[in-house]
């Protein structure tokens, strides 16, 4: 028999405004008089039954505020969840596995539970196998586990052997909480007496005396991956720890996560860039499922063959197809020099802001292309987008044909009160099956822009600079906050809509992956962040990521099932001969 299980949004079920009740005016089980949909007795929001419901799958698509989904269970789902929140709330099957001595990654989509995992793994949840209206027994708990990489870890957590320090992910909320300085942050936490070592490591020594309002979003990051490393424990765990962070930084942090694990100590990670995940774990859980209904870990994996396993959205040893297209990384073709349309040109341009010098050579930018762009913050990128936008004139050179730029900011506005729909009207009017469908954003409709998430915060800003009327739209770090399967669906916006309206796109990020992914060719700057910036090219992608590369002694290969690309470990053949070759970048 399938398991079906109905999740009731109660922030969105609104009974009086929906004609009080309508899904179980219209469910075809209460007209047989039985009570499948019933008023919940406190919370007046709907309640159903689950063994009643039959899964017609009126109900889900005639309630006005979307408050209702109904899912069929995959198959091997025909156990009990490890945790049930409550009726017609999200339930999670299993839990990650921390190892000591290893770091171990958690890739997966946003909502799926990663949270609920990390409270049980703290026993800030006690877990209740579905049961919600019982507290289940420990030993019940671990029978059901038996034999599995779980058992072990129950059995820390029923003797309350884990202590664990998090990493959260949302860093920008810091400022918020804390108004000192990083040095009194940091001493607040610092159970080993390490601030000083720890700061010299993660290049945090010369801002010890910054207040943390003043700190970007780069130092802010490194300041909490500090902060949680200062704590005494056995598991740490760090969220998400390359947000804000450039290439080089995402090196330095993930070589620095990795020395933490050791035989009393087990680490784990979340991570949306795949190509930092891949360098910096050893093994992985998958987490696939329906987020903010139901969420299911895998068993360890390599990690190697975890994000293949990932990408190819079909998991053989449980039988599970979580999506129903594998993502695949295919060589980009260059367009033919006939199919070019130029939209804007510069000649050596130089302008100086303050103590900050911005040089730019020749280049060209194209109708119907993506460009990505790499290079430290701090270095010129949105100053040279404002030259081009006219926005500022430059000292020298010229800019040969003036156009108009929408932009997407790196940080988001977080305060407004304004309401999603408004917010997005002209992408409503004009773009629906271009932007608002594919990015499912009406179900954020009647939400205020301060009520979203970091990740559909990322993607309404997207889309309304995407529906502006422009030349050239500047995307700054459109991949913070966003999940694997996100980064990829706003690839895929981003490379149709460009298609179809013969936009011009500059991307600025840091994720290689997505970057590669997403461009048809490359601009790279270089210079040294807050005094000089060297705008180069744009390049084709492999020159353009040669150049980079070569600027941070790593090398990358494509992985020969999936076709992504992956860190050389250093001093290794294939990074030995890449760079003797001069291919650090191979495609
Ligand atoms: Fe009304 Fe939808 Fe709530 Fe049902 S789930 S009571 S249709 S708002
Ligand atoms: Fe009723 Fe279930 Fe159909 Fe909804 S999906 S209308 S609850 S039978």
């Amino acid at each position: 028999m399938v398991k079906r299980i109905a999740i009731i949004h109660h922030d969105k079920c609104h009974p009086t405004e929906c004609g009080n009740y309508l899904c179980a005016k219209l469910c075809p089980v209460n007209r047989t008089d039985k009570e499948c949909i019933t008023p919940h007795p406190i919370s007046n929001k709907a309640r159903i039954d689950e063994l009643l419901c039959t899964g017609c799958g009126i109900c889900p698509k005639r309630c006005p505020f979307q408050a209702i989904e109904i899912i069929n269970l995959p198959e091997a789902l025909n156990k009990p969840p490890i945790h049930r929140y409550g009726e017609n709330q999200f339930e999670l099957f299993s839990l990650p596995s921390p190892i000591l001595n290893k770091v171990t990654g958690l890739l997966g989509r946003n909502g799926i539970g990663k949270s609920t995992a990390f409270n049980i793994l703290t026993g800030t949840i006690k877990p209740n196998l579905g049961d919600y209206q019982n507290q289940a027994d420990f030993k019940e708990i671990i029978a059901q586990f038996k034999g599995t990489e779980l058992q072990t870890i129950l059995n820390k957590i029923k003797d309350q052997q884990l202590t664990l320090s998090y990493k959260p992910q949302q860093v920008d909320l810091i400022p918020k909480k804390f108004q000192g300085t990083v040095e009194q942050l940091l001493k607040k936490v610092d159970q080993k007496g390490k601030i000083k070592e720890i700061a010299k490591e993660l290049e945090l020594t010369l801002i010890l005396n910054s207040l943390i309002t003043e700190i970007s979003g780069g130092e802010l990051q490194r300041v909490a991956i500090a902060a949680a490393t200062l704590k005494e424990a056995n598991l740490y765990l760090y969220d998400e720890p390359s947000s804000y962070l450039d290439i080089k930084q995402r090196i330095n942090v993930s070589k620095f996560i990795r020395s933490l694990a050791n035989e009393e100590t087990a680490v784990m990670v979340v991570e949306h860039d795949l190509i930092v995940f891949d360098y910096m774990t050893d093994l992985i859980n998958i987490m696939y499922g329906q987020p903010a209904c139901y969420g299911v870990v895998s068993g360890l994996k390599s990690t190697r063959e975890g994000i293949n396993t990932f990408l190819s959205g079909y998991l053989k040893e449980e039988n599970i197809r979580f999506r129903s297209y594998p993502i695949k990384f295919e060589k980009v073709q260059s367009k033919q020099k006939e199919q070019l349309i130029p939209l804007t040109s510069w000649e050596n341009i130089s302008k100086k802001l303050g103590q900050f010098k911005l040089q730019a050579e020749t280049g060209e930018l194209y109708k119907n292309e993506i460009v990505g762009i790499l290079g430290e913050n701090g270095i010129g990128k949105t100053s040279f987008i404002k030259i081009l936008a006219g926005l500022i004139k430059p000292d020298e050179g010229n800019i040969n044909q003036q156009i108009k730029v929408a932009y997407k900011p790196q940080y988001l506005e977080t305060e407004s009160d304004q309401i999603v729909a408004d917010f997005l009207k002209q992408a409503i009017q004009n773009y629906s099956n271009q932007l608002i469908n594919p990015l499912e954003l009406d179900k954020l409709f009647t939400k205020k822009l301060s009520q979203l998430s970091g990740g559909e915060l990322q993607k309404v800003s997207i889309a309304h600079c995407l529906s502006q009327e422009a030349d050239l739209f500047l995307l700054d770090e459109p991949s913070a906050y966003l999940d694997v399967e996100q980064r990829l669906s706003i690839s895929k916006v981003i490379k149709n809509l460009t298609e179809e309206r013969d936009l011009t796109v500059l991307v600025v990020d840091h994720d290689l992956m997505f970057l590669d992914y997403l461009s048809d060719r490359l601009i790279v700057f270089q210079g040294t962040p807050a005094k000089s910036g060297f705008l180069r090219g744009p390049f084709p992608m492999e020159e353009g990521m040669n150049l980079f590369l070569s600027g941070l002694n790593i090398s990358l290969r494509r992985d020969s099932t999936s076709r992504r690309p992956r860190i050389n470990k250093l001093g290794s053949v294939k990074d030995r001969e890449q760079k003797r070759d001069n291919r650090l970048y191979y495609s």
